[in-house]
């Protein structure tokens, strides 16, 4: 949208004014509009000059206010119009618009509950002294999806390796790095936090699976029918965005160690990362890596960062930076991100940005304070139950997955473990169980109840381990692959569910547990 550069005014010629400041000058200075005409032969020379410098001034004063009114209603059209970032058309969004989306995406539907009763939280630490008013329980389960009931379990964590004791339990959440993908670190925290042999063997077959379907140019489909693959996988998803697909597979390359520089798939992670770095497209805003939608962004936004921590490449670090900025760019001004910039946001795409952010934060690059003060702003309005449970776009209908991601979120944010309202949430989803087959709900939940050492996370841990390593393909080249007929990954088929999976499996060292290790050495 162009501004007419026409528009002007001349200081000295009612003609030279716009219709607009003529309006305005009539509307609110009649007194000076209705004066009868002047008329200089009848008027001493200086009261003349007098009253012409006086009805001057009024008019360029007058116009000059209008013109900032027109220029402020301006500003604002542009900035409730979603932005289209630089390199896009019509065309392109019309390509991908949200119902072609991964379902990383669709929430199901469910009934509404009891208004919500909110409390304003802080956007940094919350004192965990905040009593929370008693609230309606949300009656579980929330979600469409099947679950498996898992009965509440005393934590009781393997005993720690003898190597090293791990640093005592906070309330403060000061982990959440990526020490624990070493090697040493990734044996050591297998063992303590609920791991087992068959879930990195899992892990190891997965990882295989994904190397061999990663295309020719470093990248990876959601179409996964490469050459090699010569279709004898299944299910092979729809969405067309290739750095949403090549993120995908990164990540849990990454989440087991595997960097360019280190691990046995350190070749196909190189390339993959390069093939990230030439689809991104350079804005005035920051790097865009959407290739259709926001969740392209974050999750490519993600595997950038993360790289860059484990390795300190240069090269990352400049990707990763543009990539943060693209998204903090791509706020809604309400806290939010959705499918494209500046809409209005949903908790799913928000989920991403915000792990992106981050990853950003923990690769020691720069993230904008606002953006994550305002992504607070956005959670405490999509809460339900004082912040126990979340909506995906409003309060009224809290649902399991949102949920899962509000709460990760809070964590991350600075929510003490002994936080009511986390406790509270974090029972919701434990009451649930893990789904047999919404791995996207189960990889947020995951993460909530691992972080958190619920008393359910031994049995939830348990059950969906061991569901994940009974699940896992062996059927010719779809060995080591999974895929669940759930219709919230059906768009990234074979290779997302995949991904989502053995993401899964790394919980116990993809991130350090965050209330117990600040860092580790081993
Ligand atoms: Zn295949």
């Amino acid at each position: 949208m162009a501004v007419d550069s026409t528009y002007t005014c001349a200081p000295r010629a009612w003609t030279g004014c716009s219709p607009v400041t003529v309006l305005l000058f009539v509307t609110i200075s009649p007194t000076v509009t209705l004066l009868p005409p002047i008329r200089p032969h009848r008027l001493p020379r200086g009261l003349t000059r007098w009253l012409s410098h006086r009805l001057h001034a009024t008019a360029v004063l007058l116009s000059g206010a209008a013109h900032a009114v027109l220029i402020y209603a301006i500003f604002s059209l542009l900035h409730a119009t979603p932005a289209v970032h630089v390199g896009s058309s019509a065309a392109d969004i019309a390509l991908f618009e949200p119902p072609q989306l991964p379902a990383l995406l669709v929430i199901p539907q469910i009934e509404p509950t009891p208004a919500p009763t909110g409390l304003p939280l802080e956007a940094a630490l919350i004192d965990e002294a905040t009593t929370v008013p008693d609230a309606p329980q949300i009656s579980a389960p929330l979600a469409g999806a099947k679950h498996a009931k898992v009965a509440p379990s005393p934590i009781s964590k393997a005993p720690p390796v003898e190597s090293s004791a791990p640093p005592a339990a906070t309330d403060l959440p000061i982990g959440g790095g990526f020490e624990g993908r070493k090697t040493n670190a990734r044996a050591q925290l297998v063992a303590e936090q609920g791991g087992s042999p068959q879930s990195e063997a899992a892990v190891e077959r997965g990882l295989v699976w994904l190397v061999n379907h990663q295309y020719p140019d470093g990248g990876w489909r959601f179409n996964h029918h490469t050459a090699a693959c010569d279709k004898r996988c299944r299910n092979a998803g729809t969405h067309e965005s290739t750095t949403a697909a090549t993120a995908l597979a990164l990540l849990p390359l990454l989440g087991a160690g595997h960097t360019p520089r280190e691990g046995a798939h350190q070749a196909a992670v190189g390339r993959g990362l390069a093939y990230l770095h030439s689809r991104m497209i350079r804005t005035p805003h920051g790097g865009d890596l959407q290739e259709g939608t926001m969740y392209g962004q974050g999750l490519a936004t993600i595997a950038l960062c993360e790289a860059f921590a484990l390795t300190g490449d240069p090269q990352l670090n400049a990707a990763a930076q543009e990539s943060l900025d693209f998204i903090a760019w791509s706020q809604h001004l309400g806290g939010g991100w959705r499918y494209f910039p500046g809409q209005p946001g949903d908790m799913t795409v928000l989920g991403w940005q915000w792990m992106a952010l981050k990853s950003g934060q923990m690769a020691g690059l720069s993230v904008p304070e606002r953006t994550l003060l305002r992504a607070a702003d956005f959670l405490d309005r999509v809460e339900a139950e004082g912040g126990a449970s979340y909506g995906y776009q409003g309060p009224d209908n809290p649902a399991l997955t949102p949920t899962a991601i509000g709460l990760l979120c809070r964590m991350y944010s600075g929510w003490r473990r002994t936080n009511p309202r986390l406790i509270r949430g974090v029972d919701l989803l434990a009451d649930a169980g893990p789904s047999y087959d919404d791995m996207y709900f189960n990889y947020y939940a995951t993460q909530v109840l691992h972080h958190a050492e619920a008393p359910g996370w031994d049995a939830w841990n348990e059950r969906l381990r061991n569901h994940l390593i009974a699940t896992q393909s062996s059927r010719d080249h779809e060995d080591g692959s999974w895929y669940f007929t759930d219709y919230h990954t059906a768009p990234g088929g074979r290779l997302c569910d995949t991904a989502l999976a053995l993401m899964i499996l790394e919980v116990y060292y993809r991130h350090l547990p965050l209330y117990g290790y600040k860092s580790v050495e081993f």
